[in-house]
């Protein structure tokens, strides 16, 4: 009869739970919980924003239920074992993750809980595939995409697990913090009244647009995908980032929509399997988030210089090539940015600019709403060079021919940047509310001509491959 302490973190949802589904089977009281411990105070201000929306909605939730999310900010090592005291809970459960800053937090978590003699247990949920099962021939990881894709395609999800018409409660809660007090927010400043009006929150929220998707969207998805001014992908990067959907829905979607013969159904689970790649990678290979996956990349002279004018150019999209700044633009409007853009922004910035990626992560990681310690990890090193089955060093994107692919009739880029237009769109307006107001631009300003032209970086870039002896 003593409670279970329910540790949420990225898995924001009641239904398909596998910790919620194994407490709630067990009989015994469940104390839910969220804690601002110290790898979410590292987050950046949009991810850290949008995952206390995740953290209030699921918290309103369980109140409708007649449970509660009791709040504690600290250290979580410290912070459980209070409340295991507090509460004479025996148990405290969490679904797993699998990047090297979350792995040290919880490894310390196990560490204290099992010593105090506590069952203190993860649980999978967060991906289809735990990293360390699916292996090589030679018992390895997978070091590239497409085998890896063919070696998990036959996979079947389980059946869904249900979700809990209630849940059982203590007797006493424990005290909680205040939310509002946590201000998960401050560092949006202004641009939250902004990128809210974007954000696509909670579990229902997140199963309505898997379904809307697989309904509209998939049989052109295998093409729409690329367009950048249409919607022709699911958006489901926010709802899986937070866990308020789990990839196993998602996968059980596309496999019936495979099976019922739709089109772009396989290339959504391509899709999928790559966030499951990515999260293979950092498992096996933490310093991915951090270092040169490949080590020969070292020695390149990237610049490091994040005060840079061309750099600072980059972030608040006034570089002159219309794809790059309006991609950047749409992630600071609405948190998110198409996948295209997001590869002619990386490329770029490491290639055109020679600027290191890392520089590219770290603005990427403070404000994009779907931030994925794993997946920015791999489209950042993918995109520059340096990682694992990565773009060819010399495949120098053309934001140009790019443009003039997928965005023919420059709808993209007219939607989101706002000089040099009569009557500006709206989104390119907010564009200019969202920014920091000490930032020194204006809608009314001439666009500017290219900091560094598509013809000239390209030959830079080149020049300095052939240099290192690429
Ligand atoms: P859909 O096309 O509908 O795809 C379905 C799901 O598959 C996505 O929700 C996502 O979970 C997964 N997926 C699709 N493409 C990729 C991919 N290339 N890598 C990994 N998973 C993928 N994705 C993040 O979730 N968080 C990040 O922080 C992130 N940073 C990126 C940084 C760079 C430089 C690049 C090039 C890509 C990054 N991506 C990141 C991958 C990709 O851009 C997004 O997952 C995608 O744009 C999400 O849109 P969607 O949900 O509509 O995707």
């Amino acid at each position: 009869t003593s409670p279970i302490i329910v540790w949420f973190r990225r898995d924001l949802r009641l239904g398909d739970h596998p910790v919620v589904a194994a407490a709630v089977r067990s009989g015994r009281p469940l104390i839910p919980v969220f804690l601002l411990d110290e790898v979410v105070e590292t987050h950046g201000a949009a991810p850290k924003w949008r995952l206390g929306l995740g953290v209030r909605h699921l918290a309103r939730r369980l109140e409708r239920m007649g449970s509660r999310l009791v709040l504690r900010r600290g250290r979580a090592a410290d912070v459980l074992e209070s409340l295991v005291k507090e509460t004479s809970a025996t148990a405290v459960w969490w679904s797993r993750l699998y990047d090297p800053d979350s792995i040290a937090r919880d490894t310390a978590v196990k560490t204290r809980l099992t010593g105090i003699g506590v069952d203190a247990k993860s649980h999978p949920g967060h991906v289809l595939f735990e990293p360390w099962e699916v292996r090589t021939r030679a018992g390895g990881m997978y070091k590239v995409y497409t085998p890896y894709w063919k070696a998990v395609r036959g996979f079947e999800a389980a059946e869904p697990l249900p979700l809990p018409s209630r849940l059982p409660v203590p007797g006493a809660w424990p005290p909680s913090e205040n939310f509002e007090n946590w201000r998960m927010g401050a560092a949006m400043r202004r641009g939250a009244g902004i990128v809210g009006r974007y954000a696509t929150v909670g579990e229902e929220a997140a199963h309505r647009r898997l379904n809307g998707f697989m309904a509209c969207r998939i049989d052109a998805y295998d093409t729409a995908r690329n367009f950048v001014a249409r919607e022709g992908t699911s958006g489901l990067s926010e709802n899986l980032t937070y866990g308020e959907i789990g990839p196993q829905a998602c996968w059980r979607a596309g496999k019936r929509a495979l099976a019922a013969g739709r089109k772009g159904a396989e290339t959504f689970l391509k899709e999928l399997v790559w966030r499951e790649f990515a999260y293979h990678l950092v498992y096996h290979t933490p310093q991915i988030t951090c270092r040169n996956w490949k080590r020969d990349w070292d020695a390149f002279p990237w610049s490091e210089d994040e005060n840079a004018p061309a750099v600072i150019a980059w972030k608040r999209g006034r570089t002159g090539i219309p794809f790059v700044d309006a991609g950047m633009r749409q992630m600071y409007v609405t948190g998110i940015m198409h996948n295209r853009a997001r590869m002619i922004a990386a490329s770029y910035l490491t290639k055109h600019l020679l600027s290191h990626w890392r520089i590219g992560l770290k603005w990427f990681a403070d404000c994009l709403i779907d931030w994925d310690a794993a997946s920015n990890a791999l489209g950042w090193q993918w995109s520059a060079g340096s990682g694992p089955d990565a773009a060819p060093y010399f495949r120098i994107f053309n934001p140009i021919t790019q443009l003039d692919k997928f965005d023919a009739d420059r709808d993209y880029t007219t939607r989101w940047i706002a000089e040099g237009h009569s009557r500006p769109a709206p989104e390119a307006l907010q564009y200019f509310d969202a920014i920091p107001e000490s930032w020194p631009i204006s809608p009314r300003d001439p666009y500017p001509d290219p900091i560094v032209t598509v013809g000239d970086g390209r030959e830079r870039a080149l020049a300095a491959y052939e240099n290192r002896g690429f």
